[in-house]
């Protein structure tokens, strides 16, 4: 019965174990993520998200939508990935860490349930891309690589389309699994990296070393890379955090990578765990804008705030004004077709409608 529901699907990463059940029947180790759970006939591993049948290793949620939109690519956030594009952005349930603070609770906090699941193809979501005059596709709002098997189906389809395809992730998906989504036709990462190596380990239960190495591996098979950091006074907020944050993004992915540092608000069980019971001051915000760039970062971007100055792009030569933003949307747009200041000549690099292209390798 499992079998015969469109959301339930063998997992692609996966091993059946040596040590068998008195009944032949194995213990699996699931490859798709960092935290390679060991599953048990019957079990599901740390995301709920995939479970243990007979031996065989399943994904529960393989195209259960839980939120679909059209959204401005500037929401995911990417800012230098076709601005003023729009992306139709999908989720599903759960999540592969613990981050007492989530703002997506309802659905990274929820387990999928394959008996009343939203059932959208990988087809059928490409035909809704076109409708909704979409220029690519987004797999966000609740951990992507728990989408992993539908992400690969999808992106597929949406290259073949001539649509772009994006993801918004901890990183922590597994080296294999990074390499078949570039394979697939993942054009860009948004990573969030949410600390420095003590605070993932307590609040979100990994190793942040993974993500660094993912980030490096994807920059290197020539995806485009953001970074975005949610500041959370008492978590990442301190100097000496913030500036390895942006010396890393620096050394592993150029100066050129964008880091937005974005606004909290307390969300989930933040307080329960002690956690900043206000948005995060935007003092603070513009203090981690001025460590980003005193570490060499050309484009620093404040989010959550909107109307901050900090939220346009400016010329890292000359400081013009390159691209005017409210929130989400582009208000001007003065890069010239060729990719350049119109003031001094700079090269900007952004992948634009006007010409811009994704440069893999
Ligand atoms: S995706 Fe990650 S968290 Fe989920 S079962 Fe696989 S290894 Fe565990």
């Amino acid at each position: 019965m499992l079998r015969e529901n469109p959301c339930i699907k063998e997992a692609l990463l996966y091993e059946q174990l040596e040590s068998e059940f008195e009944d032949g029947k194995k213990k699996v180790r699931c490859r798709t993520c960092e935290r390679f759970c060991e599953i048990n006939i019957g079990k599901s591993g740390f995301c709920k998200t995939r479970m243990n049948s007979d031996g065989k290793l399943y994904t529960l949620e393989y195209g259960d939508i839980s939120s679909i939109s059209a959204n401005p690519i500037e929401k995911k956030p990417f800012f230098h990935l076709f601005p003023g594009s729009k992306a139709l952005t999908v989720g599903s349930y759960g999540c592969n860490f613990s981050c007492p603070w989530c703002q997506n609770w309802d659905i990274s906090k929820s387990v999928p349930n394959p008996a009343r699941c939203n059932y959208v193809s990988p087809e059928k979501l490409v035909r809704i891309v076109k409708e909704k005059g979409c220029q690519g596709t987004s797999i966000s709002f609740n951990e992507p690589t728990l989408l992993f098997e539908y992400s690969l189906d999808v992106f597929e389809l949406a290259k073949k389309g001539g649509y772009y395809n994006t993801y918004v992730t901890n990183g922590y998906m597994s080296t294999e699994a990074l390499k078949l989504l570039v394979e697939h036709g993942l054009d860009a990462m948004n990573v969030d990296v949410k600390g420095c190596e003590e605070a993932v380990r307590k609040y979100c239960g990994a190793d942040v070393g993974k993500v660094w190495r993912n980030i490096k591996e994807a920059k290197r098979k020539g995806v485009h890379i953001e970074i975005t950091t949610l500041i959370i006074p008492g978590v990442n907020e301190d100097e000496e955090c913030l500036r390895s944050i942006a010396s890393r993004i620096r050394k592993d992915t150029g100066e050129n990578t964008p880091w937005h540092v974005t606004q909290y608000y307390p969300a989930y069980r933040a307080l329960d765990f002690g956690l900043y019971k206000g948005r995060t001051p935007v003092e603070i915000l513009e203090r981690a804008w001025e460590i980003g760039k005193e570490e060499g970062l050309d484009y620093v971007y404040i989010g959550n705030v909107p109307g901050h100055p900090y939220e346009n792009t400016y010329c890292p030569h000359c400081g013009a004004l390159l691209i005017k933003r409210y929130g989400f949307d582009v208000v001007s747009y003065r890069i010239t077709t060729e990719n350049k200041c119109p003031e001094c000549g700079e090269c900007i690099p952004i992948c634009s409608k006007f010409g811009g292209i994704l440069n893999k390798q």
